[in-house]
C-alpha cells in the first residue's frame, strides 16, 4: 500500500503533565514521515480521554485548535485502559488504513513507529511493539511483570512475551477485531487470536516521561486475574485434576488406615472417620470441577466470539 493513512490512538487519564510532552514528539514523528512520503498526510493522532478529573481534555481541545491533525474523543465517564483503547480503535476503524496504539507517557518509544508503518506496507497486518529489556523498570515491577506472562502462559492464554498494547493493526484487523462482543477486555489475549500475519520490533521502554503511573499493584493483579478468566477453562480443569489426585491419595491413605485398624492401634471412630473424609473430600472436588466443565462452556459461549474469521478468498 502506497502512501496509507496512519492513526495514532493515545488513551489519556490524567495525563496533562505529561500530554504537551508526547504530543509533540508523536507529532514530530508522523510529520517525518509525512515529509518523506511514507505516510498519506491525512494521518492522524487520536486521543481519547477517559474521563479525566484534570485538565487533560482541555488540553487535547487547545492542540487541536492549534493543529487539526491531533483529534479527540471524550468518554462519558472513566473506563479503564482497554475500553479507552478499544474506543479509540473503533472510532479510527473507518478512518484510516492503519492504527498504532500507543501510552500517553512515552513509555513506548515514539521513534520506531516508521518501522511499524514499513513493516506494514511490506504486508503485515499486526506489528507488536515488544520491549528489548526491562532495565528501567525497578527490581519490583519487573519481576511482577514476569510473573505475569508465566502465569498467562501456564494457564493457557496465547500472549506475545513483553508486548503490551504497544501494536500497529491494520484496518482488517481492526474490522476482525470489532467482532469479539466481549465485555471484559483483555486485547493482549484477542488480538493473538485474531491471527493474521504479523511481525515484532523491540525498543527500549522508557521511564514515564512525567506524572504517575495509573496502574498500582493491586489493579495490575485484577488485570491479571481478568486475562486468565477472560481466555481459559484451565483454572476449572485443575479443579478437577486435583480431585482425581487426591482420589489416588485416598487408596494409599484408605491402607494405611485399614492396617492400622487391624492392628488395633487405631482408636475407635478413627478410621470410619477418615476413609469418609477422604473419599468424600475427592469426590466433592471432581464434582465441583465436572459442574465447572459445564460453566466453562457456558463462559465460551456467552462471549460470542466469532468462529473464524476469512483471510482471503478467491471468487469470480
Ligand atoms: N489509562 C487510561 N485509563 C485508565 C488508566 C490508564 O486511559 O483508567 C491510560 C494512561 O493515560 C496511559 C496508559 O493508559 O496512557 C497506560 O497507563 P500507565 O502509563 O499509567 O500504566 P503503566 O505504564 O504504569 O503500566
Ligand atoms: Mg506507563
Amino acid at each position: 500500500m502506497l502512501q496509507p493513512v496512519i492513526a495514532i490512538v493515545v488513551p489519556c487519564y490524567n495525563e496533562s503533565a505529561v500530554l504537551s510532552m508526547s504530543m509533540a514528539k508523536l507529532s514530530e514523528v508522523l510529520g517525518a514521515m509525512v515529509e518523506d512520503g511514507t505516510v498519506s498526510s491525512q494521518s492522524y493522532i487520536l486521543c481519547v480521554n477517559d474521563g479525566s478529573t484534570d485538565s487533560t481534555w482541555e488540553e487535547i481541545e487547545k492542540f487541536h485548535r492549534r493543529d487539526t491533525r491531533i483529534k479527540g474523543i471524550s468518554l462519558a465517564h472513566n473506563r479503564g485502559h482497554q475500553y479507552a483503547l478499544l474506543a479509540g480503535l473503533m472510532t479510527v476503524k473507518d478512518r484510516c488504513d492503519a492504527a498504532v496504539s500507543i501510552d500517553a507517557d512515552l513509555q513506548d518509544d515514539p521513534d520506531i513507529i516508521p518501522e511499524m508503518v514499513k513493516l506494514f506496507i511490506a504486508g503485515n497486518e499486526i506489528v507488536y511493539g515488544v520491549r528489548k529489556s526491562r532495565a528501567t523498570d525497578s527490581w519490583f515491577k519487573r519481576t511482577t511483570a514476569r510473573t505475569f506472562y508465566t502465569m498467562q502462559r501456564r494457564l493457557g492464554v496465547d500472549t506475545v512475551y513483553d508486548h503490551a498494547d504497544y501494536r500497529l493493526m491494520s484496518r482488517r484487523a481492526l474490522e476482525l477485531l470489532a467482532d469479539y462482543g466481549e465485555s471484559n477486555l483483555f486485547l493482549r489475549g484477542i488480538i493473538p487470536q485474531i491471527g493474521l500475519d504479523s511481525a515484532v520490533v523491540t525498543y527500549d521502554r522508557q521511564k514515564r516521561a512525567a506524572g504517575e503511573s495509573k496502574y498500582p499493584l493491586a489493579k495490575m493483579i485484577s488485570f491479571s486475574i481478568d486475562g486468565v478468566t477472560s481466555f481459559s477453562a484451565k483454572p476449572i480443569r485443575l479443579i478437577f485434576a486435583t480431585g482425581l489426585i487426591l482420589l489416588l491419595l485416598d487408596i494409599v491413605v484408605a491402607i494405611y488406615v485399614l492396617c492400622s485398624y487391624f492392628a488395633d492401634s487405631a482408636i475407635s471412630g478413627w478410621t470410619s472417620l477418615m476413609l469418609s473424609i477422604w473419599f468424600l473430600g475427592s469426590l466433592i472436588l471432581m464434582s465441583i470441577g465436572v459442574v465447572g466443565e459445564y460453566i466453562g462452556k457456558i463462559f465460551t459461549e456467552v462471549k460470542h466470539r466469532p468462529r473464524y474469521a476469512i483471510r482471503d478468498m478467491l471468487w469470480d
